[in-house]
């Protein structure tokens, strides 16, 4: 059958395609195949993708009257899906990073005035709008560097109103900007008015924050970070319980900084993912895998807390599907997927391929998308990416800089060798 195109991609040295995993994410041995296809093309028209091949294959469907890319010597891949983001909050904290590196701890940092106090207190005293503009400018990077979906937690306020207006931050920014976002409600931190009142504070969020969460149709997931020092398990089980009742999916931080019983909190509901799983025990990954959840692991975070890396291989071996995710918060500014996936691949020991997977279709369905986004195949929405490298293998080999050269979202080039095009 003959197609219509807008455009055709050409002869690209490797087409990623991700196929044949849509139904479920890839797990094992699976995620180091790609489905690539060597000098490979891909058609669009009317933002979705209509013909997918090699470049004679394609060409010989396609009718005439298309544009051309080509994208010789180059990879060709689904947009990047940043499946872990805390987007929205004012204020940076490099001089705590510093500390750190002098060997300062948090507690010690806390209590010169730093930590999440800081951040809630600075983005509680900012605009929507204020918070719109700022916020705009990291999903402005993002995007420049291959990122076309991602999950975007509130989470950086912890009042009734400050969430509200977080969760209004991330409506406004999904409709003007090319970037989807997935919004989720995130109970991050129990904040210094509420301190040593973790019960009272679980009840508030129970009773007013979700239901209002939900009325306004504010947020599509619900997570809380269950840690020492933040919610324990009976208090997050509470408050993802709420929200499931309410209609939200549902997230969580799991065993971060100490094996906190997120990762059992994860199995006993069936989250969709449990992220981080850091010291998460491997009997507790193989129940997780058990009950259909994914693991997002979130490399730059011990990168850059100087911290314990998750064990990529083992969970891998044992069959939980991993996606990957920036964690880009207040403390751990980096846009790029390829920076993390480089950080996923030279200190969790992932292969290039295997994060690729993780950063695409496992992505795709660690948000539930994979029927639309995450991989190069008909009928899908065409968020591709052309990466000006020869072959997949090249990150994490050439890393620190943007290799994404042009970036597609919904078969419109919106950003061309690291500028956004209008
Ligand atoms: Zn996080």
């Amino acid at each position: 059958m003959p197609v219509k195109a807008d455009f055709v991609i050409v002869h690209a040295n490797e087409l990623l395609t991700m196929r044949g995993a849509s139904e479920r994410p890839k797990v094992g041995d699976e995620m180091r195949d790609l489905g690539i296809i060597r000098d490979g093309a891909v058609a669009v028209r009317d933002g979705r993708i209509v013909a997918v091949g090699t470049t004679k294959e394609v060409l010989d469907r396609v009718e005439k009257g298309f544009e051309l890319v080509d994208a010789s010597g180059k990879v060709v891949s689904p947009g990047f899906i940043d499946a872990h983001v805390h987007l929205v909050f004012k204020g940076t904290r490099e001089d705590e990073l510093e500390m750190m590196i002098e060997g300062k701890t948090y507690l010690e940092i806390k209590r010169r005035g730093g930590g999440m106090p800081r951040t809630l207190r600075l983005t509680r005293a900012a605009s929507l709008w204020e918070l719109v503009e700022e916020t705009k400018k990291i999903l402005d990077l993002m995007l420049i560097h291959g990122t076309t979906t991602i999950e975007a937690k509130s989470g950086y306020e912890m009042t009734f109103e400050g969430e509200i207006k977080q969760l209004e931050v991330i409506r406004t920014l999904n409709k003007i900007h090319p970037i989807d976002l997935v919004p989720t409600f995130c109970a991050q931190a129990i904040p210094p008015e509420w301190e040593g009142r973790g019960d009272e504070f679980t009840r508030e969020i129970v009773e007013k924050w979700l239901p209002e969460i939900a009325r306004r149709g504010l947020a599509e997931y619900a997570d809380v970070f269950c840690e020492v020092g933040f919610f324990n398990v009976d208090q997050a089980r509470r408050i993802l319980v709420r929200a499931r009742e309410l209609g939200m999916k549902l997230r969580i931080h799991a065993d971060w900084l100490a094996h906190s019983g997120g990762g059992e909190l994860g199995a006993e509901l069936g989250v969709v993912s449990a992220d981080h799983l850091i010291h998460t025990p491997m009997d507790v990954i193989d129940r997780l895998a058990a009950k259909g959840v994914l693991g997002v692991l979130l490399p730059t975070t011990p990168f850059c807390y100087l911290g314990k890396y998750a064990n990529a291989r083992e969970i891998i071996r044992r069959g939980l599907p991993i996606a990957l995710g920036t964690d880009l918060s207040a403390i751990n500014m980096s846009e790029s997927m390829q920076m993390m996936m480089t950080i996923a691949a030279l200190q969790m020991k992932m292969t290039p391929a295997e994060v690729f997977t993780a950063a695409t279709i496992n992505a795709a369905h660690s948000i539930n998308r994979a029927h639309e986004i995450g991989s190069i195949e008909e009928g899908k929405k065409a968020d591709i990416i052309i990466l000006d490298m020869p072959n997949h293998k090249f990150i994490p080999f050439h890393y620190g800089v943007n290799l994404v050269e042009m970036v597609f979202k919904n078969g419109k080039l919106v950003a061309e060798k690291g500028r956004l095009v209008q």
